[in-house]
């Protein structure tokens, strides 16, 4: 068992000993069962939380109303859920209405796929109540159950059946992928957010083109914002050779660029998608610097509002589209640059004013910036005197 097991055991039997059953449930079970490395460890069991609360001294209602508890053990917090059953769905969306319920089959039956559905003991038995081991040998992802009325239950999960085929290099099962082409379009009534995660977490993953291809072959692209009229930009997109994306800013970069999208076009874009300011912001910036590794543009000031980090991203894109620069050279290109941000440059505001080389006002601003401008582009050192007398300069011109 991986170490991530092995440590949680003591929690496991202690639930155990108390007369309850303790399984892991979820990805870790399938990723271990695969030989892949796990991130974290989920266990369901049959006690009520407030039965869990009563075993374990320390504990945090995470996801009280979900059934989740947070038991601490050795410094480390581990989600402890009551198996439970989903009713009541409406809008094609998450329950209204879970209930705690002593039956680990009851709890396998809710989830998505077959290979999502095990339960692993701490002594490693495996249940596998829908035949997920086959499909894991087979490398499919098979809903639990009928695959329409489970996609009715909660859309979402057609993103998770093609993230989780990228994720794995695994193919969705005919009826499955049936299942998914004639419910595209209830994608639609799915919040935002939980796309936005499914989908960056495909884009990260091993496969990204085959993710790509069954959102285009399902039509589901055609129900996420923005994309329904860049198929064929999907489609080049699918087409890279080495793809490999790392962190959202160059997911969202990626399809900007390939969707020539121009600063206007990524903030609504980005928005439709509900993305911090944040990512919004860096996805402009990486974008841009992608366009100018195109266009063979990308100068000392380019580098300089790009920034480091931003400038080795966009030079990641730019070589999987075959126009990147050495990035050793680049990045040794912008170390050289004589500062990195306004804050080092050698005067302020207040310098030149004292100097009464200008007045306060937007007059001051320009200045600055020419004077920012001039050090990024070597035209002066960024000594005082120096630009004391280059802004006297300035102001004449
Ligand atoms: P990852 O390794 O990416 O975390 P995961 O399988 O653990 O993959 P999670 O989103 O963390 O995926 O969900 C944990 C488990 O909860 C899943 O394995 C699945 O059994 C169940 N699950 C999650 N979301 C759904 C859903 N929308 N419908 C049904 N079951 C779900
Ligand atoms: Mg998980």
């Amino acid at each position: 068992l991986p170490n991530e097991f092995e440590k949680a055991r003591p929690v496991m039997q202690k639930i155990e000993d108390a007369g309850f059953e303790a399984y892991f449930v979820g990805g870790s079970v399938r990723d271990t069962i695969l030989g892949l490395d796990i991130h974290d460890v989920d266990i369901a069991t049959s006690a009520y939380p407030e039965e869990i609360k009563k075993i374990f001294k320390k504990t945090v209602d995470t996801g009280i109303e979900h059934g989740t508890v947070m038991v601490i053990h050795e410094k480390k917090g581990y989600e402890i859920t009551t198996f439970r059953t989903e009713s009541g769905y409406q809008d094609y969306r998450r329950p209204d209405k879970v209930e705690f319920v002593r039956s680990l089959a009851e709890d396998l039956k809710r989830r998505d796929f077959t290979i999502n559905a095990f339960a692993m003991r701490e002594n490693g038995d495996v249940t596998d109540l829908f035949d997920g081991l086959t499909d894991l040998k087979n490398h499919l992802i098979r809903a639990v159950g009928s695959p329409n009325e489970r996609f009715h239950e909660d859309a979402l999960r057609m993103m998770r059946a093609v993230r989780f085929a990228s994720k794995l290099d695994f193919v969705i099962e005919s009826e499955t992928l049936a299942a998914i082409k004639s419910n595209s379009a209830l994608l639609e009534k799915i919040a935002v957010e939980r796309i936005y995660t499914e989908f960056v977490k495909m884009m990260m993953a091993k496969r990204p083109k085959q993710g790509i291809l069954d959102m285009i072959n399902t039509d589901m692209y055609k129900y996420v914002p923005g994309f329904a009229s860049h198929q064929n930009e999907l489609e080049t997109i699918a087409k890279i050779d080495d793809l490999n994306l790392s962190d959202e800013v160059s997911v969202w970069s990626l399809l900007s660029f390939e969707f020539g999208l121009d600063r206007v076009g990524i903030t609504s874009f980005l928005k439709s998608w509900k993305a911090s300011n944040d990512i919004i912001k860096n996805t402009e910036i990486c974008t841009k610097t992608i366009e100018k590794l195109r266009d063979d543009s990308l100068d000392k000031w380019a580098m300089y509002e790009t920034g480091k980090e931003l400038l080795v991203l966009a030079n990641h894109i730019a070589k999987m589209y075959g126009f990147a620069k050495s990035e050793e050279d680049l990045v040794s290109q912008y170390d050289a640059l004589p500062i990195k941000n306004k804050k080092e440059i050698a005067v302020n505001g207040g310098d030149l004013i004292k100097n009464g080389i200008v007045k306060p006002g937007p007059a001051l601003g320009k200045i600055l910036y020419a004077i920012e401008t001039g050090i990024v582009n070597g035209e002066f050192h960024n000594e005082k005197a120096e630009l004391i007398e280059a802004a006297k300069k300035i102001v004449k011109e």
